[in-house]
């Protein structure tokens, strides 16, 4: 049986960073979810479909050839052999991606696809609904979260770190506004699975936050 471990959260959680020690330290494939999310809204963006165009968007996502790329410590994504891993990060993809995460036939395509590399092998699966909807009996599941001030304040470094010019406040309406659009849709909505060990980043640290999983998952830090 391969090994699931799921790890949902808000953005800006450290949820990202997480999954993907995690997935190194125990040698498993890191999922990043909200990268396909990004990479559908893309693609629908750049082929002018309409948001609420369910059937065209179902087509479109059957049609996606998405493929993951590791390149060291920095994983991409392609889109039919295009590499979108920084356009997919730009800042208008995080509404776009909000958004689009909502139609029910985008989540069912993106749901089918996530399984079925879940079949390929042992994964840390990363997103808003591994642990609720996608991976339910999921070995482990994770919910990561932390105040929206620290949120910001880490989405703000990350941003003006890229060269950004945004203000602090810019980004915390922004991430605000998209956790409530997360939250409140009708399908998939993000929360904690009920069995999911949930754990505030607020005052910690990546490798505390590692520790405390690894010791929820009964290993020390030093063991595989
Ligand atoms: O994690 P990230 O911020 O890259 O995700 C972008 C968007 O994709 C989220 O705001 C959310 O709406 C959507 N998403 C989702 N389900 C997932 C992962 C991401 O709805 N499993």
């Amino acid at each position: 049986m391969n090994q699931i471990i799921t790890v949902d959260g808000p953005a800006g959680s450290g949820k990202s960073a997480v999954s993907r020690l995690l997935a190194k330290r125990l040698d498993l494939l890191y999922l990043d979810t909200g990268a396909m999310y990004r990479a559908v809204a893309l693609q629908a963006h750049r082929m002018g479909i309409d948001p609420d165009d369910g059937k065209a968007l179902w087509e479109m996502c059957k049609n996606l050839d998405l493929d993951f790329v590791s390149d060291g410590d920095s994983p991409g994504i392609h889109i039919n052999g295009e590499d979108v891993s920084l356009a997919i990060r730009r800042p208008e993809m995080d509404m776009l991606s909000s958004g689009i995460s909502a139609v029910r036939e985008v989540r069912e395509a993106m749901t089918e696809l996530q399984r079925n590399i879940g079949k390929t092998g042992g994964l840390v699966a990363e997103g808003r609904d591994m642990g609720t909807v996608v991976f339910p009996d999921a070995d482990y599941k994770f919910f990561i979260t932390a105040t929206p001030e620290v949120r910001a304040e880490r989405r703000y470094l990350e941003r003006t770190g890229r060269g950004e010019s945004i203000s602090r406040d810019e980004v915390e309406i922004d991430l605000r506004k998209r956790d409530e659009q997360d939250k409140t849709r009708s399908i998939a909505p993000l929360r904690p699975a009920e069995d999911a060990v949930v754990i505030d980043t607020t005052t910690l640290g990546i490798g505390q936050v590692i520790e405390e999983i690894l010791l929820k998952m009964g290993k020390t830090s030093i063991q595989k």
